[in-house]
């Protein structure tokens, strides 16, 4: 198992009082590209700690109009460090993603807490969820881990409304956002010491992971959790539900994830958004290849315009990529657009024969010269 390390990362310089913009949170950070670090090793479970052991989920309150008042919140601020303990897991931003990552935190025998800016309450109650108005309510219900899953755009207007001191002083609080320089650094300047930060990346959603987590990527930085007590025990028990669901866990620095995922996630995305602006058709005679684009379009246009405009402005590798697709394809282009210039170049001016050159091909020779086989002429 990859060990916890207490403040490993690097803090921003100072707490200014003036607020910084989110370009601010990620040129300071800006990642050393030239330094490829290999990828540290995968996560192992250690099977004598996190021997599965059958959890009840903690009853939730039924839905009230105003949680918070019925809260007790004393009797729900009792550690559950111990492994196979229920783990209260408090959302916030409950959209397409949020419902989804729920699902599985309740799959695992987890609870669940909500909030949201609008309101989720009937999908909640059907989902045996508690739903929560404000956030600040939610906060008063004190969860073990706070786990956040708005959009990229909004998060840091969403995490400076977040009344921390509500909260349990060494309650981890974990982000699932498609870039992670951005949540990590601003986290790292709003959070008070003792809370725990652990920044992740389920490399999947509601449409890639709808037939289960098997397999499929996580993506997780301890950026700073506390190396033994209540709060290590949260976050391993928050980790391990996600290896319990069989995704393939991967440690790695907010950085390197978002230099990887601009040149992966990134492009995936900018490709499907362009075929789904060719509105590609299904034919009677698709390839396999074009099946998979058809999908691939599919796929991309049903997360959100916000989701992809924040893979692009808060990830500072984003540009390079659009840059390097661009190259590409007028690349292409002139592989092609050359290959045709020289053979027409061949075909008509070539044609006629100089004084003193050498002698000329015929027609179908040039034209082979030119690399088109002769079965396609
Ligand atoms: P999204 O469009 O990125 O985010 C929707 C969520 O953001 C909703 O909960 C929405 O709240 C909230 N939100 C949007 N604007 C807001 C504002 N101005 N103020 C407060 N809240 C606001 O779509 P998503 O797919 O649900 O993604 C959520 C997060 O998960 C993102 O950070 C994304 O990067 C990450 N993620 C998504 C996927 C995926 O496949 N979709 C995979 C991995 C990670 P309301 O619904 O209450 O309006």
């Amino acid at each position: 198992m990859a060990s916890s390390s207490f403040l490993h990362s690097t803090h921003p310089t100072s707490s200014s009082s003036a607020a910084a913009d989110a370009s601010t949170l990620l040129l300071r950070y800006t990642p050393d590209f030239c330094a490829f670090a290999p990828l540290r090793p995968t996560r192992q479970l250690t099977r004598a700690r996190w021997a599965p052991t059958p959890r009840v989920p903690a009853p939730e309150q039924p839905q009230d109009a105003d949680p918070c008042c019925a809260d007790d919140a004393s009797s729900l601020s009792a550690p559950t460090a111990s492994p196979g303990a229920v783990l209260r897991v408090g959302i916030v931003g409950f959209g397409n993603f949020g419902q989804f990552i729920a699902a599985g935190i309740q799959r695992q025998g987890h609870a669940v807490l909500a909030t949201s800016r609008s309101d989720y309450s009937d999908y909640c109650a059907r989902h045996g969820i508690r739903f929560f108005a404000t956030v600040e309510a939610l906060c008063e219900a004190r969860p073990d881990v706070l786990l956040l899953c708005s959009s990229i755009l909004s998060t840091e207007a969403v995490v400076r409304t977040i009344p921390f001191h509500k909260l349990h002083p060494d309650t981890v609080v974990a982000d699932v956002l498609s870039v992670k320089q951005f949540p990590r650094n601003l986290l790292l300047q709003i959070l008070p010491p003792g809370f725990g930060i652990v920044c992740t990346h389920p490399m999947f959603g509601p449409e890639s992971g709808k037939n289960g987590w098997n397999g499929l990527p996580f993506v997780y930085d301890k950026v700073r959790v506390a190396q033994d007590g209540d709060q290590a025990a949260k976050c391993e028990q928050f980790l391990s539900m996600f290896e319990r669901e069989g995704c393939r866990m991967v440690e790695m620095s907010c950085a390197e994830h978002d230099r990887y995922a601009a040149g992966s996630q990134f492009i995936t995305h900018t490709i499907g958004r362009i075929l789904a602006q060719l509105d590609l058709k299904s034919t009677p005679i698709n390839t396999k290849g074009y099946e998979t684009l058809l999908k691939l379009s599919e796929n991309t246009v049903s997360d959100s315009f916000d989701l992809y405009y924040g893979l692009f402005m808060y990830n500072v590798n984003a540009t390079e990529q659009m840059d390097n697709l661009e190259m590409a394809f007028e690349k292409v282009k002139q592989m092609l657009y050359g290959r045709l210039h020289d053979l027409l170049r061949k075909q008509i001016v070539e044609r006629v024969p100089i004084p003193g050159a050498p002698s000329v091909m015929s027609n179908e020779a040039q034209i082979n010269a030119a690399g088109i086989p002769s079965s396609l002429l």
